[in-house]
Formats: C-alpha cells, sequence, structure tokens
C-alpha cells in the first residue's frame, strides 16, 4: 500500500469493486480499493447471484441491461470465471391488473431499447420453466438477458481485471477514520495512513459508519433476506435444459436452478431490519438463523407455484442482510458539501447494478458529469429529511416489502409521511384536499369531496372529473393552488450578477422582471429548466422544481463564483397562486400597489391586504395569474386573504394534478420528463432561451456545436393520441411504419380542449406538425399525430392578458 493514491475505494464488495475496475479502465490507475477483512465479506458473498435486465424504473433498467452486457467482458478480461449461466427469465403476471402492467412495462423496454423480450401465455412460459404451475398466472414476459453468476467469481473478476490495469486491492485492513485535509482526504487505516484526492463509500452494510467517519447521515439501512437451495429435483435431471430465473410477483418470490436444485428466494412481506446504524465490525462473513414463521405467508405460495418443492427438501438456508435506500436505488455521486467524497452505497442488488453503478460514478469522477442521466439513484435526491431514522425506518421497509408489489402511478404510498406540511394544511385539507409527495414536503393534487377515494388506477382513474373540472375552473374563472412545492433560491452579493449572467444560458432578467432559464453542463446538456427573478433590490431569485433542492444546491455551490452568496429559501418561503382570466380581479382588491400594471413576467414586491409579499405575473397553466410567495408565517392569513377576496369571482382551490393537465394543454416542459440531464437545449425546445451572443456561459461551445452542427436527431414534439380510457405517462415507444422511432416523456389528458395530449422525443424526419404515428398506452397501440405546440392559446394571449 502506498501513501498516497489519487483515489481510495473503501470496501472490497461488489460494488467497491467495479468502481475500482470502472476507474483503472478509465484511465485512473492510481487507485486503491481497502477491504477490512478479505474481497466478498459483506453482502456479497451469500448474494443469490441473480441477473434480470428488467426494472420498473426504465433509468434503472438501462443501467442493469450495461452491468449484464459486461459481465462476459469482465470474465473474459481478468480470466476469473464467474460462472456466468444466461437461462434467461420469466416475470409471472397472477392479476389482471398486473398483467396489464406486464404488457405496459414490455413497451416501455422496448422504448428503452431493450428489446429481448417476449410476452408469453403461462403454457408458453411453462415449456420454459416446467417445474412451474400456471394456477392463477395470466401471462408472463420473457427476457433474454437474465440468469445467474457466481457472486464470490464475479467480485474477483472485477478485482481482477482492475489490477491487471493498475489498480491496488489491498485487504484485511480496516478503514478507522477518514479526515478532510486541503488536498482531500486523510484516510487512517489499520495498516497505516494513505491521503488522497477522491474517497469512495462502498462499504455495503457498513456504508453508514464509513459515512459518519465523514460526518455524513446517509439514508440507507440494512434488512434481512432470506432464500433456500432445495435437495436435487428429480424433474430437473430428467430435463436437458436449465429452467429459467423466474419471478413470480403475486408469490414474492425468485427461482433460479442451482445445479440440479432450485434457488428460491422471498421478498419478506413482514420485514425485518438489522443493525441501523451499520454493521458490526466484528460481524464475519456470517448469516442469521432462518426465521421461517415471518415468511411463512410466502413459502406456502413458492411451495404451490412449484409444486416439486414439496417433494425435496432443503438443502441450505440463507438468511442474509443487505442495504436499502428509501426508494430502494442506490446513492451514488459526490455527497454535497464533502469536496472528494464519494458514495457507491445502498445497492440493493449489487450484481445486478454494480456495473451500472461503478461506471457511472467513474466517469462522473473523470468527467465531471456521468454519461447517462443517473438522477434516479444520486445520492442528492434527498435532503436532510431522509437523514432520520425513523423515516429511513419507514421507508426502506416499505419499499423492500413492496419489492413485488405493483405500486400504481397514482397511489400515494404511506411511509414517511405526512412530514412536513405547508402551514395551510389542516384548512386545507377540511377544504377537501387530496395529498401527494414531493421530497419532503405534501403538495396538493386536488380538492374531493368529503369521503372520496381515488382508486389505484394504470388508466384514468374516479379522480379524472374532479380535476376535469378543476381544470376548466381555472381557465374560465379563477383558480388558486398551493406553491409552497416550488423551490426558491436567493442569490446576493457583488458578484450575484456576474455569477448568474455565467451558470445560465439565457440572458438576464432586467430590474423588476422574471425569465426562464436553461442552465447547462459544460458538455452543453441540460442542467435546469430555471425561472431567475431580478426584484430590483440587488436581490435575485432562481425557482425551480422543489424535490431538486439538494440536487440543484450542489450544484449551485460546487460552481459559486467570487462575492455571492447563494441560500435554499425552502424552509423559509411558501405562497400561492392565482390563476386564470379573474385572477387581476381578485388580487387588485388586496394591494394599492399598481398589480395592473405588473407586466407578463414581472416581479415586485406588494403589500397583499396584512401580508407583505413578492409576487411574479406569471403561470405554469398558460394563463393570466400571479405567484404570491410569502413567509411560512403568512401563509394561513394569506389562503384567507385570497379566498374572502375571491368569493364574489368564484375562486375555489386546485391542486398539481389539474396543474400538470393545464401545462400540458401548453407545451410546457417539465423536469424529469421533457427536460433532464441527458437531453440538450437542441432537442427540447430550451435553445429558444439561450442568449447566443453572450461572450461566456456554462456549456456555451457545446450549445453552439449543437446549433451550428446537424442538428439534434431528436426532437420534442406534442401528440394528440387517440386514446381510449387511459393517458401516456411517460417512456411509452413512439412507431412510425412499425419502427421505433421515440417514447414520449409525459402525458395525461387535456381537459379543457378535450383531448389526450403527450409530449414526445421523436427522430426529426417525424417531428412535423400532421405526421401520423402510433404508440402504446398501457400496452394498446393507439394512433398519435404530431400536432403544433400549445393545442390551448397557441398565441399565448391569455397569459400575456
Ligand atoms: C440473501 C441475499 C440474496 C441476494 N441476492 C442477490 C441477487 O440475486 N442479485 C443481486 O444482484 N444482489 C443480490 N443480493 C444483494 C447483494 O448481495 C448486494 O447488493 C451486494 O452484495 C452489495 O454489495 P456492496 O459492495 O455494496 O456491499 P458489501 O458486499 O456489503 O461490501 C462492502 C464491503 O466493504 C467492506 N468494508 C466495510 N467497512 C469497511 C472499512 N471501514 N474498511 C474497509 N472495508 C470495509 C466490507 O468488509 C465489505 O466487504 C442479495 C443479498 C442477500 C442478503
Amino acid at each position: 500500500m502506498n501513501s498516497h493514491y489519487r483515489v481510495v475505494v473503501i470496501g472490497g464488495g461488489v460494488v467497491g469493486a467495479s468502481v475500482l475496475y470502472h476507474l483503472a479502465k478509465f484511465g485512473w490507475q492510481d487507485v486503491c480499493l481497502i477491504e477490512r477483512s478479505v474481497l466478498t465479506a459483506g453482502s456479497s458473498w451469500h448474494a443469490a447471484g441473480g441477473i434480470h435486465a428488467l426494472n420498473a424504473d426504465p433509468n434503472m433498467a438501462a443501467l442493469q441491461a450495461y452491468t449484464i452486457d459486461l459481465l462476459s467482458e469482465v470474465q473474459a478480461e481478468s480470466g476469473q470465471d464467474i460462472n456466468l449461466h444466461m437461462t434467461g427469465g420469466l416475470t409471472l403476471a397472477g392479476t389482471p391488473a398486473r398483467w396489464e402492467w406486464l404488457q405496459s412495462a414490455y413497451r416501455v423496454f422496448q422504448s428503452i431499447g431493450i428489446e429481448d423480450c417476449e410476452l408469453m401465455t403461462p403454457e408458453q412460459a411453462q415449456e420454459r420453466c416446467p417445474i412451474m404451475s400456471t394456477d392463477g398466472v395470466l401471462g408472463a414476459m420473457w427476457a433474454d438477458r437474465e440468469g445467474y453468476i457466481d457472486t464470490t467469481g464475479t467480485v474477483h473478476a472485477y478485482a481482477g481485471a482492475a489490477r491487471k490495469r493498475g489498480a491496488t486491492v489491498v485487504e484485511n485492513n480496516r478503514v478507522l477514520e477518514l479526515n478532510q485535509v486541503p488536498e482531500g482526504w486523510q484516510v487512517v487505516t489499520e495498516k497505516g495512513t494513505v491521503t488522497c484526492e477522491h474517497v469512495v463509500n462502498a462499504a455495503g452494510l457498513w456504508a453508514k459508519q464509513v459515512g459518519r467517519m465523514a460526518g455524513i447521515e446517509l439514508p440507507v439501512s440494512p434488512l434481512k433476506h432470506h432464500y433456500l437451495i432445495s435437495d436435487t429435483i428429480p424433474a430437473l435431471e430428467q430435463i436437458d435444459f436449465e429452467v429459467p430465473m423466474t419471478v413470480d410477483l403475486e408469490g414474492f418470490t425468485y427461482l433460479r436452478q442451482d445445479q440440479k436444485g432450485v434457488l428460491l428466494g422471498i421478498y419478506e412481506i413482514d420485514h425485518e431490519h438489522w443493525a441501523m446504524d451499520g454493521a458490526p465490525w466484528d460481524y464475519g462473513m456470517d448469516l442469521f438463523q432462518e426465521q421461517t414463521d415471518r415468511i411463512e405467508k410466502e413459502l406456502i405460495l413458492g411451495f404451490e407455484r412449484y409444486p416439486v418443492l414439496q417433494e425435496v427438501g432443503v438443502k441450505t438456508w440463507v438468511n442474509g442482510a443487505f442495504t436499502f435506500s428509501p426508494d430502494g436505488n442506490p446513492l451514488v455521486g459526490p455527497v454535497p458539501g464533502k469536496r472528494g467524497y464519494w458514495s457507491a452505497c445502498a445497492v440493493m442488488a449489487g450484481f445486478l447494478q454494480g456495473g451500472g453503478v461503478g461506471k457511472s460514478l467513474a466517469e462522473w469522477m473523470i468527467h465531471g458529469e456521468p454519461e447517462a442521466d443517473v438522477y434516479c439513484m444520486d445520492v442528492a435526491r434527498y435532503g436532510k429529511y431522509a437523514e432520520n431514522k425513523q423515516y429511513i425506518r419507514e421507508t426502506t421497509g416499505q419499499f423492500y416489502s413492496r419489492r413485488f408489489v405493483m405500486t400504481y402511478p397514482n397511489e400515494q404510498l404511506p411511509a414517511g409521511r405526512p412530514l412536513k406540511m405547508a402551514p395551510s394544511h389542516d384548512a386545507m385539507t377540511e377544504a377537501g384536499c387530496k395529498w401527494g409527495v414531493s421530497w419532503d414536503l405534501e403538495v396538493p393534487l386536488y380538492f374531493a369531496p368529503r369521503g372520496f377515494e381515488e382508486t389505484p388506477s394504470l388508466k384514468r382513474s374516479n379522480a379524472f372529473d374532479i380535476v376535469g373540472e378543476e381544470c376548466r375552473h381555472v381557465r374560465t374563472k379563477v383558480g388558486m393552488v398551493d406553491i409552497t412545492g416550488f423551490s426558491r433560491y436567493e442569490v446576493t452579493g457583488k458578484g450575484a450578477r456576474a455569477w448568474l449572467d455565467q451558470i445560465m444560458a439565457s440572458t438576464l432578467p432586467s430590474a423588476g422582471r422574471a425569465r426562464l432559464a436553461p442552465m447547462l453542463a459544460p458538455d452543453g446538456r441540460l442542467k435546469g429548466d430555471l425561472t431567475i427573478l431580478n426584484w430590483d433590490d440587488e436581490t435575485w431569485w432562481i425557482m425551480g422544481s422543489y424535490y431538486l433542492r439538494a440536487w440543484h444546491m450542489r450544484w449551485f455551490l460546487d460552481h459559486l463564483g467570487e462575492d455571492v452568496q447563494i441560500r435554499d429559501l425552502g424552509e423559509e418561503i411558501c405562497g400561492f397562486a392565482l390563476t386564470g382570466p379573474r385572477s387581476l380581479k381578485v388580487i387588485e382588491k388586496l394591494t394599492d400597489g399598481d398589480i395592473a400594471g405588473l407586466p407578463f413576467m414581472g416581479c415586485g414586491e406588494f403589500d397583499i391586504g396584512l401580508v407583505r409579499a413578492r409576487v411574479a405575473r406569471m403561470s405554469v397553466a398558460g394563463e393570466l395569474g400571479f405567484e404570491i410567495n410569502c413567509r411560512y408565517g403568512d401563509h394561513v392569513k394569506l389562503r384567507r386573504m385570497l379566498l374572502d377576496a375571491g368569493e364574489d369571482q368564484e375562486i375555489r382551490e386546485y391542486g398539481f394534478n389539474a396543474m400538470l393537465s393545464l401545462r400540458l394543454e401548453k407545451s410546457f416542459g417539465i423536469w424529469s420528463a421533457e427536460f433532464t440531464q441527458a437531453y440538450t437545449p437542441g432537442m427540447t425546445g430550451m435553445d429558444r432561451w439561450i442568449a447566443w451572443d453572450k461572450g461566456t456561459f456554462v456549456g456555451r461551445d457545446a450549445a453552439i456545436a449543437e446549433r451550428d452542427g446537424n442538428g439534434p436527431a431528436q426532437l420534442l414534439v406534442t401528440l394528440e393520441v387517440d386514446a381510449g380510457d387511459a393517458d401516456g405517462s411517460g417512456y411509452e415507444p413512439v412507431w412510425a411504419n412499425g419502427s421505433r422511432i421515440g417514447f414520449i416523456t409525459s402525458g395525461g389528458y387535456g381537459h379543457t380542449i378535450g383531448k389526450s395530449l403527450a409530449m414526445a422525443l421523436v427522430d426529426r424526419e417525424y417531428a412535423a406538425e400532421g405526421t401520423d404515428l402510433t404508440t402504446h398506452i398501457v400496452g394498446v397501440e393507439r394512433a398519435a399525430k404530431v400536432i403544433a405546440a400549445s393545442p390551448y392559446d397557441p398565441e399565448g394571449r391569455a397569459m400575456r392578458g
């Protein structure tokens, strides 16, 4: 072990080994992995080794597919046998809704380029897996890219291939302490102290403690997990092929062949956390006693699905632990506020996801950004609230128990909620508000009559008419929506203007004005779809999506200029927006200021009744509208005043579901759908806001290269979909004459124009208005036509008033 390395990776499980391999592969050889015990000595040695490309989250699915394709490469490169068995895999659907979901998921996988899947009847599935019963199975999906590997061999293959490329692996050496020093990190180990520029926490079951060594509380917890290996099954001795990796979603089990028996793994409904503060340091390559009482229900289902299990014994029980984040996705990337400290933990399925995690993290460290949009596993998708132990217990437990349970897009899950509530929360609940969650905050979805319960559905739900009514009301009268769920950052200081000018690609708004501002990464891809407000008092605001608060702040602070201060106002400022043709009549009543004189995209400070507020004339719905920002303490009062003042204008409250439908009618994109860090300004129309004549700004060269080159291969368009009783939601494929030419970024029903709408990224030659295309909505083929953007009020008369 040297006294200095560029990178020290802590942890020699599959994730640490993959990070090491990718760093070396991409050109950083001065890297060292330090392992407390021997390689694999955490969760990795006892994993079931199952691999399958499918995941309900398309971005995770793409990373899993990458990992699977990588495995044989790593085997060849290292010379280490990983016992790769690509048996193919089956996912079984046992309810009509699940079968519908599987058909829909099949199309989504096509969208993201996972083409080697096929839908099957129960009988066809049984031909591939003769030991399964078809009882209750309505259909199945087959995927070629599934199978299993030897877990210990795989970790050694990653590490061996990394070593061949010049990386160092040190075993039997616990990291005891981490100290941040000007040049990076001082890593105190049992065998001496090492300095490095970057340190990677890949400590798996011990990630919590290795986080705490640097003052970081990672939202991660270990949970226990069982599988059994059966004795030899005579039926398997009689067939000359291996049964596929089979996931029985309604049965909570997964199965793969293990020699002439099977391995049956269980996702435990009655879950059990273990060592929430991290595994004990003396925890070796240990297992827990099996707890068959706790998993009895799933075992019965498993033995019914595979009746041969009733005839043979159990050779081995494994009850081990592995780690989960609140949403089950890994925690990867630079930890906000800790320069040079990188997270590679909470990887629930390390053999499946470890390749993608290693690749993305290595790219991030070397190039400053990963190639793919990895927001779904970015450690900065959580804020401080997620450090709370109870929050971690509830959310990780919920994820684990629901791992194979179907979650509908309109379903509200209870764990960790309600947490943060806007001051008017209770009064709004009294008024019928139904709540969703964004990050830590309860956000209003819609207002329903007392006793109404929304039915979880993949299609339009029973809240359809309620939301429709809110939309129509906003377009014709006036609506009011709680905008606590927007993010606001205050930028001040002598260098504020210069910094904003540099970090934003747009022109800055003049005094008293607001402006849409794309923010770019140096490689020209999008980093934000923000709004800048110039309050004309040396104070600027940046506004954006609430759930990106920690993610945005990391970027801002990492790129902060001289003499600039930036503050997240998310715990101080909230507000309401008035939207609709009568909104001016309502707000006028409450102020002496010249609010009628506030131009479209104008902003200023006003007294709204008793409340001193910062008001901006803009609206996500594309209507005449005012966003009224107030202190948290004023929220209740502001709501009451607005409702009283608006009574004669028939004011009513509305929620984010209506807002999303209204913005779709205007073809206004949103982050995580139309805009992501994988897309460019040219693709998404964000280039409209770029100030090309500005001397410099982050991403300028790349943006100019896109503008002056051959143009983006895909363009964002608006589609009218000939939908039935369901609308697009995202990632559905778009077809032209049988060829896949794009995918839906988001969709929904345009209630005030009476059309099912979607936005989609399609190949440029299919982007012209009037082009006839097709898509699959909840698995059913539907006609779709490219229409002009902004089907509602294309000239923008309503919002300009
Ligand atoms: C029963 C069971 C079945 C599973 N089946 C599958 C499956 O089929 N497919 C799949 O993909 N995944 C499966 N998993 C999950 C898989 O095991 C984990 O996702 C994976 O092992 C996580 O790897 P890791 O590298 O993040 O962590 P770990 O394997 O826990 O590795 C962390 C390493 O860090 C070391 N370390 C910790 N602290 C320090 C320190 N201070 N100094 C030095 N070293 C340190 C530890 O000794 C350990 O070796 C299963 C898990 C269980 C429990």
